[in-house]
């Protein structure tokens, strides 16, 4: 079962993979905060991974500088030089659609409260001309950084060498959800480009195995995970129904 079919914001639900995302009642709403929070997380780590001088804090609060209540910061990165601190505020938006002068000036106003010399926004479908316009009078930068960027960064082994064949790639790429006795049940895999065999990974229970064509086997919460030539399948407990993913 696709997504679409279930009739949830595509674009926001399409690729949640973290095993630690688990979500045991859907609703929209739940569902677009856990991407939101994933996507801050990406963004510290897409700047943890960049930073070659300086301190660099994710998920902090910083007490604001007028009112003294603590204000939450995605990304906050210190730069010391010469006896001087600069403080750069990077702010990441999750949008379906580009951002707007408004979200500008809404980071202008929270880098302004916690004393920031510079801010960025980082974003997932871009901006407007104004916006930009906006942002460039203010010496900040936006940056795109798509949703697939940000899941590669975030999943472990999205891409992974192929044990079975050792020739070519798995691509984590299958993935999905449906509901069941009023709980979401959410599933990843991937199958080799090149032998298909294929990784099954429950989300409920933390199991990951590689299967070969033809191989079934069990996970932990006794869904049966099986690959043929057709694609990775799961037979839900207690149902006889193969379900292709
Ligand atoms: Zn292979
Ligand atoms: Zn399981």
């Amino acid at each position: 079962m696709k997504m679409e079919e279930l009739g949830f914001g595509y674009n926001l639900v399409r690729r949640n993979y973290c095993k630690h995302l688990k979500i045991k009642e859907a609703s929209h709403k739940e569902v677009y905060i856990m991407k939101w929070q994933e996507y801050e997380k990406a963004v510290g780590e897409l700047y943890k991974q960049m930073e070659e001088i300086g301190d660099l804090k994710t998920n902090i609060t910083i007490p604001d500088r007028v009112t003294g209540h603590p204000r939450q910061v995605d990304v906050w990165w210190e730069i010391i030089g010469k006896g001087h601190t600069i403080g750069i505020l990077v702010d990441a938006k999750l949008r379906k659609s580009k951002i707007d002068v408004k979200d500008i000036e809404e980071v202008l106003s929270l880098a302004k409260a916690v004393g920031a010399n510079k801010s960025i926004i980082v974003t997932s479908h871009g901006w407007t001309m104004p916006a930009q316009k906006r942002a460039q009078f203010e010496s900040m930068d936006i940056r795109l950084f798509t949703l697939d960027e940000a899941l590669e960064l975030v999943v472990e082994d999205y891409w992974k060498l192929c044990p079975i064949c050792e020739d070519d790639c798995i691509i984590l790429n299958i993935d999905g959800f449906f509901e069941h006795e009023g709980m979401v049940f959410w599933y990843l895999g991937g199958r080799c480009r090149k032998c298909k065999s294929a990784i099954a990974w429950c989300q409920d229970c933390g199991w990951k195995e590689t299967l070969k064509i033809g191989e079934v086997q069990n996970c932990e919460c006794e869904h049966e995970w099986g690959n043929d030539i057709e694609g990775l399948w799961l037979k839900f407990r207690g149902s006889e129904h193969k379900l292709y993913l």
